[in-house]
């Protein structure tokens, strides 16, 4: 059985039951690589210069991770999902840079996504995807249709507010937690921002768990109805330049202007489409004045103790600030 590769980073939070349905429907073994560890850190570190994005960092480790269990790996390079909208250079340029970068590389099955260039290009990408595994165009369909099922299924357990890993286990067949609202937390608040920094607890020092910890229901885009999210970046920039902008842009537009406590946002260093969304978030924030934001930068040095101070510090304000508010009313 073919062996395909799928690395535990940037785009499997969103696309994971997606990709290994349809390569499972087409026969293949599919094996992800193991979360986030030093090693893996590690490697990504030594396969790119400095400058690049500690999640690309990552990913290239996690390539580096599954390279001698897998015949292939799958890198795609998403350009646009929507019209005129269009990803980082990075996820371009992705396939590219891990065959000239990760010792010991796989063969990369990869894939272009540019919804830009029309239906007919989309499709022949994806059959180029599938004719690695068989010569059967009709099956490649159908193996595509199913995963389009499986990806609405995911999408839909993750809305009730489940973390990808716990919407994955449930997705399999698996015990999982509800996802209901805590009834002992006394805040929300919104963690916004892309899902491989939000929930690759190793880079972020498992930062929505010490929310959690401190009595906080935590709220993210991956929860949020998506007419919420389009409505929130409407309201912050207008019209979207960066696919994806709804997971930084969008939440924060949504959860600034009601529904949580206070918001943080949380970006990586290096990153520039990030750079320039946490720019628009700041000055709306400041113009609202009325829910308080925080903006964590995350970098392979990004130390924990430091996090966890800023996060109790904010937790601390935003409870002094609720109890002060309470007490004020008549
Ligand atoms: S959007 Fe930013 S963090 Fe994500 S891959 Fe591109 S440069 Fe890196």
């Amino acid at each position: 059985m073919v062996r395909i590769g799928i690395p535990r980073a940037l785009l499997y939070y969103q696309y994971y039951p997606m990709w290994k349905t349809f390569f499972e429907c087409l026969g293949a073994e599919v094996i992800v690589s193991d979360t986030t560890s030093k090693t893996v850190l590690t490697n990504g570190i030594r396969c790119v210069v400095a400058e690049t994005c500690l999640p690309t960092k990552i990913f290239c480790g996690h390539v580096q991770d599954i390279a001698d269990k897998v015949d292939f790996v799958f890198v795609p390079s998403i350009r646009s999902l929507e019209p005129n909208v269009y990803n980082c250079s990075k996820f371009l340029g992705l396939p590219d840079l891990v065959r000239n970068t990760v010792p010991g590389c796989p063969t990369v099955i990869d894939m272009e996504i540019d919804v830009n260039k029309g239906p007919k290009r989309v499709r022949g990408e994806i059959h180029s995807v599938g004719l690695h595994l068989t010569r059967d165009t009709a099956a490649i369909d159908r193996a595509w249709q199913q995963a389009q099922a499986a990806d609405r299924d995911y999408h839909s357990i993750l809305q009730r507010g489940l973390t990808p890993d716990e919407a994955i286990v449930h997705w399999e067949g698996g015990e999982a937690p509800s996802g209901a609202p805590r009834a002992d937390a006394d805040l929300r608040v919104a963690v916004v921002g892309h899902p491989y920094n939000i929930y690759d607890g190793y880079i972020n020092h498992n930062l929505l768990q010490r929310i959690e910890r401190m009595g906080v229901q935590v709220l993210t885009a991956e929860q949020t109805p998506g007419a919420a999210l389009d409505a929130g970046t409407a309201r912050l920039v207008g019209k979207p330049y960066w696919t994806y902008e709804d997971e930084l842009v969008g939440a924060a537009g949504h959860y600034l202007y009601g529904g949580a406590d206070g918001v943080i946002c949380v970006v990586s260093f290096g990153c520039g489409p990030d750079s320039l969304m946490v720019d628009v978030v700041r000055r709306a924030a400041k113009q609202m004045g009325q829910v308080p934001l925080s903006v964590i930068t995350l970098d392979e040095h990004t130390g924990e103790a430091g996090l966890l101070t800023r996060l109790e510090a904010f937790v601390d304000m935003l409870r002094r600030r609720r109890n002060r508010w309470t007490a004020s009313r008549p």
